[in-house]
């Protein structure tokens, strides 16, 4: 049981509380008032942080048992600064996860294309980046994570395992949206907050010093939609982050490697024997349709246990 249905079952039960046992009076409204603030607050809570886990489970750090960290850049691809982060990481040698947006990947398919065959991974990051999908139905969800997968699946022949929700919310449909993708859900324990900080060297420096055993830290390539930063900015920040983190004795490994161990991975019991998502893209299978395969095997899964 998710903590939403936890807190939901909660707050519902101390409203038909407080509805059976305190008479009608000023005092029930302002009580019940109360209760409703509490629990819009906590849904807003939830949606925002993603350490909570509040919807689903999100994986914000792998195993602290290695000094090694997993570089994760976010907003792009960007024909301004894409190409430069690779050349970066390719004369670093390090292979670190790019969450683009599916609509600039439909734009500069070439950089996402020259991304993997660098061997970095492509996580989905939403179609448009949008917040719409997380006052959508699941369907609505599935939908937008699904456009951007059929990119991915267009240009890299498979589509994505891991996704990034923008700022990383959630709602009650995502659980479901993503188990349906075949998506981890993955957040970050460090950020560079870009946007607040602008100076490459102090972003770097926050970024180094929270840094911990397993950490998946998040930078950004631009704030898609919202803001740009000098690729000279970008490219000093990646470069400060990574000679700083060296220094403190880190170690770069992909994503997926730091998230090899069956306890760290972050997709839903069951996956083994659900059909691919890339394969079903391929052959022009729709998000609802997908869904509703997910939902029956699911459904004759739990019939048999
Ligand atoms: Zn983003």
């Amino acid at each position: 049981m998710s903590r939403f249905a936890w807190s939901t079952t909660w707050v519902m039960s101390a409203f038909g509380l407080t509805l059976a046992l305190v008479d009608a009076s000023p005092g029930r409204t302002w009580l019940l008032t109360g209760l409703a603030g509490f629990y819009i607050v906590l849904l807003a809570i939830g949606a925002l942080v993603p350490r909570l886990d509040f919807y689903l489970r999100a994986v914000c750090r792998g195993p602290a048992d290695q000094p090694w960290v997993a570089l994760t850049f976010d907003d792009g691809p960007d024909p301004a600064i894409t190409p430069l982060l690779l050349e970066l990481l390719r004369r670093e040698r390090i292979r670190a996860v790019f969450f683009f947006v599916g609509e600039a990947a439909r734009q500069y398919p070439a950089l996402v294309a020259q991304a993997a065959a660098d061997a970095h991974l492509i996580g989905n990051h939403s179609n448009q980046h949008g917040h719409g999908w997380a006052f959508s139905s699941t369907q609505g969800i599935v939908a937008e994570f699904e456009a951007a997968n059929r990119t991915f699946t267009e240009i890299l022949g498979h589509a994505p395992r891991f996704a990034r929700t923008p700022v990383g919310a959630s709602c009650p449909g995502l659980a479901k949206a993503l188990a349906c993708l075949r998506l981890g859900n993955i957040a970050w324990d460090v950020r560079g907050l870009e946007g607040l900080y602008r100076d490459p060297t102090r972003i770097s420096a926050r970024v180094v010093r929270r840094a911990r055993n397993g950490s998946i830290i998040l930078l950004h390539e631009l704030y898609y939609g919202v803001a740009r930063f000098e690729p000279q900015q970008v490219l000093e920040t990646a470069q400060l982050t990574i000679d700083g983190l060296r220094a403190r004795g880190f170690r770069f490994v992909r994503l997926d490697r730091l998230l090899a161990q069956p306890e760290s991975a972050p997709w839903p019991d069951g996956w083994e024997s659900s059909p691919e998502t890339g394969a079903l893209l391929a052959k022009g299978r729709t998000g609802e349709s997908i869904m509703s395969d997910h939902i029956a095997s699911t459904t004759s899964r739990a019939g048999r246990a």
